[in-house]
């Protein structure tokens, strides 16, 4: 048996670091140190992965060698005018590079699954706002603010390891140095950790935003409830914030259910940049899986753009309301998909599912999936952080460097060398 430790956990955007694995005979008999995500993770993946690469034809399905899966793959996008390649937000960086390069070769729309990081990002870049690192958040921050994060559900050690309760080098006693906030619409698990525990109206976040930044700038408090808190609730806040020293502000995908999404984060990045001026202030964004951050800043790089991203004149174009995958796929636009390990039905309505339903589907997938299910072809790829490395971008932007330990299966490929060869026959 042996022990393997500070194994990265592909389990969430978290990427805890510090996980213990004991393998014998090739396979993982114990884990120490992750979540029930983690650990679900590491060993159910293994007992229900794919192995077979299948080609649907006909109204059969049929088992075939990898390589011949990746040439009828080759030969649906070749054929096809118009190519959705959807996905990548559980895969590495060096293959999401590689699903954008195989979007502009073949003049296809390049998407990815809906996450908070498309529209945090680029107004971080506008607005001049740096990331909260997570190490430094751990070390120095003693104001925390979760703000429509739900970390229960999501990122269940975030507080545990990083934000909450461990001690820093200057947060020395870890809990009972740090204020706690969360902001809301409803009470969520992560509430009982939080001394402030904001409940807001919904549809009044702006309200909210707006109020805390006259009470910040003017040193002045209000006499009313806002936004549906208690003025008692409101003061207190205010008056725990302006003696923090370092507030660490973390927005999750809670936001992205308001209507005026976009207007909030922005309000968000502008407050958290006017704090700044009076001391350290940082926002993170929560990456709802586990690279979606690098599909965002990978894609922002290389074509300035960070989502719904279209390369069918030449150049890259993205203008959501029109390249959106969904509204594409009504319109009717793509005559082939290729969506890597990616639930897509469960991003899209139902009128684009019946779409998408309709054209020649490639998937690369670890486990099955209704997208594996109905798939024209289905080509199943290694396990990412078990059988094959890469690097992965942190929800907080940090690169980590992914180590397999197990040996994959013969014959079957990473995703990355599958879309490798695919680019190369093209
Ligand atoms: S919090 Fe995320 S990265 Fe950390 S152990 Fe759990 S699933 Fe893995």
């Amino acid at each position: 048996m042996k022990k393997l430790t500070d194994i990265p956990c592909t389990g969430c955007s978290l990427l805890c670091d510090d996980i213990v694995i004991d393998v014998s005979d090739g396979s993982i008999s114990k884990v120490y140190g992750s979540c029930s995500h983690g650990t679900k993770r590491f060993k159910e993946v293994l007992a229900t992965r794919l192995l077979e690469a299948k080609i649907f034809e006909n109204g059969i399905t049929r088992s075939v060698a990898t390589e011949d899966a990746i040439d009828k793959a080759v030969e649906i996008l070749s054929s096809a005018e118009k190519v959705l390649v959807y996905g990548f937000e559980n895969s590495t960086n060096e293959t999401i590079e590689l699903g954008l390069a195989l979007a502009e070769k073949i003049g296809g729309t390049f998407d990815t699954s809906p996450s908070i990081c498309h529209l945090t990002v680029p107004l971080l870049e506008k607005y001049g706002v740096r990331i909260g690192e997570l190490e430094e958040i751990l070390d120095k921050a003693d104001f925390i603010v979760f703000w429509g994060a739900n970390l229960a559900d999501t990122h269940l050690r975030q507080a545990s390891r990083y934000s909450v309760f461990p001690r820093g080098e200057i947060v020395k006693t870890g809990r009972e140095n740090r204020i706690v906030a969360t902001i809301d619409v409803r009470k969520t698990k992560v509430t009982r950790i939080a001394q402030h525990q904001l409940i807001v109206n919904i549809g009044e976040d702006l309200d909210l935003i707006s109020k805390i930044q006259d009470a910040f700038s003017q040193e002045s408090s209000t006499e009313d409830d806002v936004a549906g808190i208690s003025q008692l609730s409101f003061a207190t806040f205010m008056h725990d914030l302006k003696n923090a020293t370092f507030v660490a502000v973390f927005v999750g995908s809670g936001v992205m259910y308001s209507i005026n999404v976009d207007q909030i984060i922005e309000n968000i990045v502008k407050l958290v940049k006017s704090i700044s001026t009076k001391k350290t202030c940082t926002v993170t964004p929560l990456a709802e899986n586990l690279n979606s951050m690098g599909v965002t800043l990978i894609s922002k790089k290389k074509t300035g753009f960070t989502y719904a991203i279209d390369f069918s004149n030449g150049s890259p174009v993205s203008n959501p309301s029109v390249t959106s995958v969904t509204n594409q796929l009504l319109r009717g636009n793509f005559d082939a998909a290729i969506i890597v390990k990616s639930d897509i039905f469960t991003h899209i309505p139902r009128s684009a599912t019946k779409q998408l339903l309709k054209i020649p589907t490639i998937a690369l997938e670890e486990i099955p999936t209704l997208v594996s299910e109905f798939a024209s072809v289905t080509i199943p790829v290694t396990l990412t952080g078990l059988e094959t490395g890469g690097y992965i971008t942190r929800t907080d932007g940090k690169k980590i460097e992914l180590k397999p330990f197990l040996k994959p299966p013969k014959n079957m490929f990473s995703e990355e060398e599958v879309l490798r060869k695919i680019l190369s026959k093209i």
